[in-house]
């Protein structure tokens, strides 16, 4: 019945040719989708299989019996983990190759013993949840993988995963080195193809008992909508942002600009927590102004913060208007790049209003608001006057004052004197509508592991003494 699809890359941007299987990946084959999907970046880079609600059936099978047979309980973590680290070491020694794919394309689970009574032996088990769904975006492919994929297994739970439709290769290429380093049939099943169909149908699965989600608030909305009316599973969401960059009039000028330009232009803007919101203190308005122009201009064609975006440049454009529109002034860029590929120019308006859609949506493109503040009481409302609640970032040389501000900032994480700064151990998500769940660190851990309570009468005549602390 299944099939092996291969597909070698027609453009030769590497030092030779790669060739790697580009069909879904279900219960350790590879197979055929239902239709060829095709992937392009302005010219057709390859064809990759579109998946259908019928794969992500037989890959929720696939996952269910692994999880029963040969992951979850069945596997020490100790050899979860000899696993996993056999595939981070294949992922590094590929580095290069998986570096230059993004870019074409954009132990044991611990427990606690609780005391209660002499009588009572009372501990938890942090246990995997089962067959886990597993849905990221385009615009950090391998990053969102790695997020996802490492505690989800190292915690015991198969996988049913679908890549973004736009950057699905880096995925299919280390799972591939996943099947190398010895992942067994059935625990990582990849089902490519759309949102509306195979995202769909992991969302609204019955026997899928958790789905992770990261991408548009919008999309989180619906996910969340489908787990409720399927089977309730539990659901984490990675969602959109709005970040405010603060930057103070105490603050190292030089320091505050060059943050404040990888903060909204880094991945030419398409970055979640972008600090798309550069708030500045009236005294430095001015200064900071000009010495944010100059920096700007340097932005050079090819750097990481040039000016691409890698999709949606109509989308970003109708932005850009709408901003000249109600009134805002583009003081750089605010025109396409050339008439060829999609490039917009590094972009900042003034002149907004906080009803203005540039200040209150997400672009997702070098696009970003320079606005005054008076105080410190004025900017921690402006900041918060947003449905998002990613991150933000303070830039003040006293510390006490950037702490306490970001302290009564509503985001989930606060930058002090840096932005868009993340680490494997801190957790990293959204208050508000920016998300549920922490992904990074001991945090996602906790996104796929079900706490078991075991309590166990110690005494063999304890029947008086349990019942004595009972509180029920
Ligand atoms: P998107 O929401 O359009 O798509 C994300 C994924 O959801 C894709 O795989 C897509 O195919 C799938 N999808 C689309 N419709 C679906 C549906 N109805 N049911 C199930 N799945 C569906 O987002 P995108 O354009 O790929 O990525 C950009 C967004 O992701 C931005 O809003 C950005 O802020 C967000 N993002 C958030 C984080 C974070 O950690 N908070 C990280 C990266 C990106």
């Amino acid at each position: 019945m299944s099939s092996t699809f291969t597909h070698s890359f027609q453009t030769d941007l590497f030092t030779g040719k790669v060739n790697f299987p580009t069909g879904v990946f279900i219960n350790g084959e590879w197979r055929a989708g239902a239709t060829k999907l095709l992937l392009t970046t302005g010219q057709l880079l390859t064809a990759i299989s579109e998946g259908t609600a019928k794969d992500v059936d037989l890959a929720v099978e696939a996952a269910q019996k692994a999880f029963d047979t040969v992951w979850g309980l069945n596997t020490p973590g100790s050899e979860r983990g000899r696993i996993l680290g056999k595939w981070a070491n294949l992922i590094e020694e590929h580095l290069d190759e998986l570096a230059a794919i993004e870019s074409l394309n954009n132990d044991k689970n611990h427990g606690k013993v609780l005391e209660t009574s002499e009588a009572v032996l009372g501990y938890t088990r942090h246990e995997p949840i089962g067959v886990v769904g597993q849905i990221i975006p385009w615009n950090f492919p391998l990053l969102m993988f790695a997020w996802k994929v490492g505690p989800a297994l190292a915690t015991g739970n198969t996988i049913v995963m679908k890549p973004s439709e736009l950057t699905p290769l880096t995925a299919l290429r280390v799972t591939q080195l996943g099947v190398e380093a010895g992942i067994p049939p059935g625990v990582l099943n990849i089902v490519t193809g759309y949102g509306k169909t195979v995202g769909h149908a992991i969302s609204s699965h019955p026997s899928i008992e958790k789905v992770a989600f990261t991408g548009s608030t919008l999309v989180g909305r619906e996910i969340m909508v489908q787990a409720a009316k399927s089977n309730l599973k539990n659901v984490t969401l990675e969602l959109g942002g709005k970040s405010p960059n603060i930057i103070f009039e105490d603050a190292d000028l030089n320091i505050a600009v060059e943050w404040a330009t990888i903060g909204i232009f880094f991945n030419h803007g398409q970055t979640c927590c972008a600090g798309s919101r550069i708030y500045v203190q009236e005294s430095i308005y001015e200064k900071f102004e000009q010495k944010f122009l100059e920096r700007i201009k340097q932005i050079k064609l090819g750097d990481p913060l040039r000016e691409g975006v890698n999709q949606g440049p109509q989308r970003i454009m109708s932005y850009i208007d709408d901003g000249k529109k109600s009134g805002a002034k583009a003081i750089i860029g605010g025109k396409r790049h050339g008439t060829e590929g999609y490039f917009i120019e590094p972009t900042i308006f003034t002149d907004t209003t906080n009803d203005m859609r540039i200040v209150r949506e997400e672009i997702f493109g070098p696009v970003g608001v320079l606005v005054k503040f008076k105080d410190e009481e004025d900017i921690i409302k402006v900041a918060n006057d947003t449905v998002y609640g990613l991150a933000a970032a303070v830039f003040s040389q006293n510390i006490s004052r950037a702490l306490s501000v970001g302290h009564r900032l509503k985001a989930g994480t606060v930058w002090v004197n840096c932005c868009n700064q993340l680490f494997a151990q801190i957790p990293f998500g959204g208050f508000k509508q920016s998300g549920i769940g922490r992904e990074l660190g001991e945090y996602a851990i906790a996104n796929y592991t079900a706490v078991k309570s075991v309590i166990t009468n110690a005494l063999t005549d304890g029947f008086e003494e349990i019942s004595k602390v009972c509180t029920f």
